[in-house]
C-alpha cells in the first residue's frame, strides 16, 4: 500500500486540496470568532462527547434539508466514514467496485480491511462505460460499489440514468459519494428513499470545515445501524461537534463562497479553453481537471511561482499529463491564469 500523499504545509497560493480558500487567513466576521471561542471553552473537555450528538444532527437536518426518516452517521472527514462503511461491508474477503480514476482512498480502505478491490476503468475522456460497469457487478456481486457524483479527480457528474441502472443491478450496497455536491446543485438526497441499497456521504471540507473533520452519511436507519456496530463509539470529538454547530448557523457565509467557487470554477475553465495546448475537461465541483503538453513541466513551474495544484500522473494512466486545479479565490485564480498564460504560449 502507498499512504495518501499529503503535501508540507505551502506558504503560497494553495489549490490543491479543494479547500475553500476564502476563509483565509482568518474567518471573516470577528463576532463569529468570537462566538466559535465562547462556545468551545464552555465544551465539557473531561467527558466523553454524546456520540448521538443530537444538538449538532439538528442543525445538521435544517440547514442541509436531511430528512427526519434517514439516520445520520457522523466521522472525522469522509474519510473515516469511508472506512467505517468497508469495515462494515467488505471485511475479510468481500468485494468491492470503484471506478477509475476516482477517489483513491476506497481501494486503501479495502485493502486495510482485506476487502477484495475491483476497479472500473473510466471511458479514456473519463465518462463512464455503464455496461463495463454493470457487467463486472454482475460478474463480481459485489457487497459494495462507490459512485461518486461529480467524480473525483475528473469533476463530471455521470448521468443519472446510468447510476439507476448501476444501483438496480448492484446486489448489496451503493453508496454515492456527493463532497461536491455544494457546487454541483445536484443530489441524490431527494430520491434516496425509491432506493434501499444507497447511501449518501457528504463532507462540510469543501465549504470551509476541512480543518474540523466532519463527514457523514445518510440513510435507512437500518444501514446506519449495521455501520455504528464497527464505528468508534466517540469517534466525533466535542470540539468538532460544537466548531461545526456554530458555522452551520452561519451557513450562508459558507454558501456564499461556494457560490463564489462555482463562478470561479467556470471562470478558470474558459481560461483554460482558450489556451494552446490545454484541454480543460467540464466539471461540476470546485475544481477544473485539464490536460498539458506536459503535466509535470507545468506543476514545476508553477511551484517555482508560489503555486501548488496537484499533480495525479501517478493516480491512473488516463491521467497522463494532467493538472487538478482547485478553484480559488479570484485573485488566485487571477495569477493561476496569469501563470498558466505565459507557461503554455
Ligand atoms: N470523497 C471524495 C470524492 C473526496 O474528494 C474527498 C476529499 N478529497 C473525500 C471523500 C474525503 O473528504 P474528507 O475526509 O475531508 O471529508
Amino acid at each position: 500500500m502507498k499512504a495518501y500523499p499529503v503535501a508540507p504545509p505551502w506558504q503560497g497560493i494553495k489549490l490543491e486540496l479543494m479547500e475553500d480558500t476564502h476563509l483565509d487567513p482568518h474567518l471573516p466576521a470577528p463576532e463569529l470568532r468570537r462566538e466559535l471561542g465562547e462556545r468551545i471553552a464552555e465544551a465539557a473537555f473531561n467527558r466523553y462527547p454524546n456520540p448521538a450528538a443530537p444538538a449538532l444532527k439538528d442543525m445538521m437536518r435544517k440547514t442541509l434539508g436531511i430528512d427526519a426518516k434517514y439516520e445520520i452517521m457522523l466521522g472525522a472527514g469522509s474519510d473515516e466514514v469511508i472506512t467505517i462503511i468497508s469495515q462494515a461491508t467488505i471485511a475479510g474477503g468481500g468485494t468491492v467496485v470503484s471506478l477509475e480514476p476516482s477517489f483513491s482512498v476506497f481501494k486503501n480502505a479495502a485493502t486495510a480491511v482485506a476487502g477484495r478491490y475491483v476497479g472500473v476503468s473510466l471511458n479514456a475522456d473519463f465518462t463512464l462505460n455503464v455496461d463495463a460497469l454493470i457487467a463486472t457487478i454482475e460478474r463480481e456481486q459485489p457487497k459494495l460499489v462507490w459512485i461518486v457524483y461529480p467524480n473525483n479527480p475528473t469533476g463530471n457528474l455521470f448521468p443519472d440514468a446510468d447510476i439507476e441502472r448501476v444501483i438496480k443491478a448492484a446486489p448489496g450496497l451503493v453508496v454515492i459519494d456527493e463532497a461536491y455536491e455544494a457546487f454541483a446543485g445536484r443530489s441524490w438526497l431527494p430520491r434516496l428513499s425509491e432506493f434501499p441499497n444507497v447511501v449518501l456521504m457528504r463532507t462540510l471540507s469543501k465549504i470551509g470545515l476541512a480543518g474540523i473533520r466532519l463527514g457523514y452519511a445518510i440513510g435507512a436507519p437500518e444501514w446506519i445501524n449495521e455501520f455504528n456496530k464497527v464505528r468508534g463509539p466517540f469517534n466525533v470529538g466535542v470540539l468538532q461537534q460544537v466548531a461545526t454547530e456554530v458555522m452551520l448557523k452561519h451557513f450562508h457565509v459558507l454558501k456564499s463562497h461556494a457560490n463564489l467557487m462555482v463562478q470561479e470554477r467556470d471562470r478558470l475553465f474558459n481560461a483554460l479553453k482558450a489556451m494552446p495546448d490545454v484541454t480543460p475537461f467540464p466539471s461540476a465541483a470546485n475544481f477544473v481537471l485539464a490536460r498539458f503538453a506536459d503535466s509535470a513541466a507545468v506543476f514545476e513551474a508553477l511551484k517555482s511561482r508560489g503555486i501548488l495544484v496537484r499533480n495525479l500522473y501517478a493516480l491512473h494512466p488516463l491521467m497522463q499529463n494532467t493538472l487538478r486545479l482547485s478553484a480559488g479565490t479570484p485573485d488566485e485564480n487571477r495569477q493561476l491564469i496569469d501563470a498558466l498564460k505565459e507557461l503554455t504560449n
